[in-house]
């Protein structure tokens, strides 16, 4: 095709090629037809003279069967799919480079955009067990890279890409329901904790997540529906005034300041206490629980100070505290704590009240999951980056150390 928008395509025998894209392109003008608020769709039907049981059918392509291309959309005349492919887009994504892992219990998805940005998506398969029915956990993206830059963060390192717009996001889900209709399946959760920070993109993250519950579009139970934030304060509040049910997850990390800062440098601008109010007002709000991620780093975050520090700050909330694991990343010299100092962590925080779970390397619930693809395929910093980095954050976590034991 000589299309100028689909000929950026990238060649599955090369996968290496995939995150060059390092300038990208021009945007395709047509919208991505699963980011249309029903009424705009139904308008542009209207106006056309579609009979509303063509609109049901264009809504049954999209949502039901999650269908990525016109052509599939076989129930339709052929001069309707000519022209909604001239004013919108099927998919939002172009081409898609899928590899498992965890013995094909996770997979993962590198998705190039329209102008050749290339963003993550991963999808964890649970099999049935003792009454559960299975399930299947989608984790997205909601920003190409991000500008946080959490520095045990393998999307942090590549620095903030752009907003993912309203149907970029949606169609992620879209692709790996149209690998589960065969066999019936489907996905039955969907956690913000791909690439990027969502609510540095919160109008257009909670477009896609009304539009993924919306029980005429997607149809996802509100309670299946995860976003995580490393603390942006508005974004909580404006979340709150929206009073959905969804799970809210606070990447937290750190309770004492000087340690949060290096971990999380957004919390120079948002500091921990105020964020954990801001939770805590949307659980009082929504009654739903919030969770609190802390990615366990050894001898840097996982000291027993730090634990009492945590308690403290969340003791007596409706919370749930996830210690996950650091996975490994080349830039930082950090290392994943032992189970011995996450146990002991895990205790002070239960002796406050606090519920702790203790999650293992799989799939989401190491979080970083998402973003370490792509970071892969930014290709490797020079060694002296490397080594540049290394220092400055010893450097930063000795100080934030010294921070501890002085109190
Ligand atoms: N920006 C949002 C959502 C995306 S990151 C946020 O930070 O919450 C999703 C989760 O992956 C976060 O909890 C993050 O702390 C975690 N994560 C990032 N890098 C990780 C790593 N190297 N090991 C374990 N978890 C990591
Ligand atoms: Fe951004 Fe989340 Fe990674 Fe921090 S952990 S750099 S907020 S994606």
């Amino acid at each position: 095709m000589s299309d100028p928008m689909t000929a950026r395509t990238l060649s599955m025998a090369a996968p290496e090629a995939l995150l060059v894209a390092e300038r990208p392109g021009p945007r395709d003008p047509r919208p991505g037809l699963s980011g249309l608020e029903p009424a705009v769709l139904a308008a542009w039907l209207r106006d056309r003279a579609v009979p509303a049981y063509r609109a049901k059918q264009v809504r049954d392509h999209l949502w039901t069967r999650s269908d990525g291309t016109f052509a599939a959309m076989q129930t339709l005349p052929a001069p309707l799919r000519a022209e909604l492919e001239a004013a919108f887009r099927a998919d939002a994504l172009m081409e898609t480079d899928v590899r498992p892992a965890d013995a094909g219990l996770t997979e993962k998805a590198l998705h190039m955009l329209d102008d050749g940005t290339v963003v993550e998506s991963v999808s964890m398969h649970y099999p049935p067990r003792a009454g559960r029915r299975e399930r299947h956990t989608i984790c997205i993206s909601s920003q190409a890279g991000c500008a946080v830059g959490c520095p045990f963060c393998a999307t942090g390192e590549l620095g903030f890409g752009r907003d993912l717009d309203v149907a970029e996001m949606v169609d992620q889900v879209r692709f790996w329901q149209r690998r589960l209709t065969p066999a019936g399946s489907h996905v039955t959760n969907v956690v913000f904790m791909g690439m990027g920070e969502p609510l540095l993109n919160a109008e257009r993250v909670f477009a896609a997540a009304a539009a993924l519950t919306d029980p005429e579009r997607f149809g996802l139970g509100a309670r299946h529906v995860t976003i995580s934030t490393s603390g942006v304060v508005p974004g909580i509040e404006a979340l709150s005034a929206l009073r959905p049910r969804y799970t809210l997850a606070v990447s937290l990390h750190a309770a004492r300041p000087e340690l949060r800062d290096v971990l999380v440098p957004l919390n120079r601008r948002y500091p921990a206490a105020r964020v954990v109010e801001a939770a805590t007002a949307y659980a009082e709000a929504t009654g739903r629980r919030v969770s609190y991620e802390v990615v366990m780093i050894e001898g840097i975050n996982d000291t027993p100070v730090d634990a009492a520090a945590m308690a403290r700050l969340l003791r007596g909330r409706l919370v749930h505290v996830n210690l996950i694991p650091m996975n490994p990343v080349a830039h930082t010299p950090w290392q994943p704590s032992s189970p011995e100092r996450i146990a002991v962590f895990a205790a002070i925080l239960e002796a406050a009240g606090v519920a702790t779970t203790v999650r293992h390397n799989r799939g989401i619930e190491i979080g970083a999951a998402c973003g370490q693809l792509a970071a892969e395929r930014a290709g490797t910093p020079s060694p002296a980056a490397v080594a540049r980095r290394r220092e400055l954050l010893e450097r930063q976590s000795a100080a934030a150390l010294v921070g501890a034991a002085a109190r």
